[in-house]
């Protein structure tokens, strides 16, 4: 996944745009390592702020939504390991991105219409 997620030049990939049924996302921000989480949930959301946000899965278009300031994620790391994450800015929009995937619901879904969307500009990062 983390292969496919660079390949794209995505910052996130959630298993189910791969078409498999699992809870599975993978992180990969520029300069940071990448992180997998299995079974991740938001537990806490705080603050709004809008957003420019597009998706590998609907390449070429970017929206503007709502995302949280901050949010808290839980879930399990390769291991198995319960953990925990306190996140903001591009870490915080990425993992709620990819949250929303497996819940099957597309940023566009966060939209009021469709016509809010634009092409993308190409140094633009989707998730
Ligand atoms: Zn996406």
């Amino acid at each position: 996944m983390m292969e496919t997620m660079h390949s794209t030049g995505g910052v996130g990939l959630a298993a189910s745009q791969l078409g498999t049924p699992w809870r599975v996302i993978v992180i990969g921000l520029p300069g940071e390592e990448d992180m997998a989480l299995i079974n991740p949930a938001v537990v806490r959301r705080t603050g709004e702020r809008l957003v420019n946000e597009g998706c590998l899965s609907i390449p070429g278009y970017v929206g503007q939504i709502k995302r949280a300031e901050s949010v808290r994620v839980k879930g399990r790391d390769q291991n198995g390991k319960e953990i925990r994450i306190k996140a903001s800015e591009l870490l915080a929009q990425a993992l709620e991105h990819e949250i929303d995937h497996i819940n099957g619901v597309l940023y566009i879904d966060h939209l009021e219409s469709m016509d809010e969307l634009r092409k993308i500009e190409p140094e633009e990062t989707q998730l």
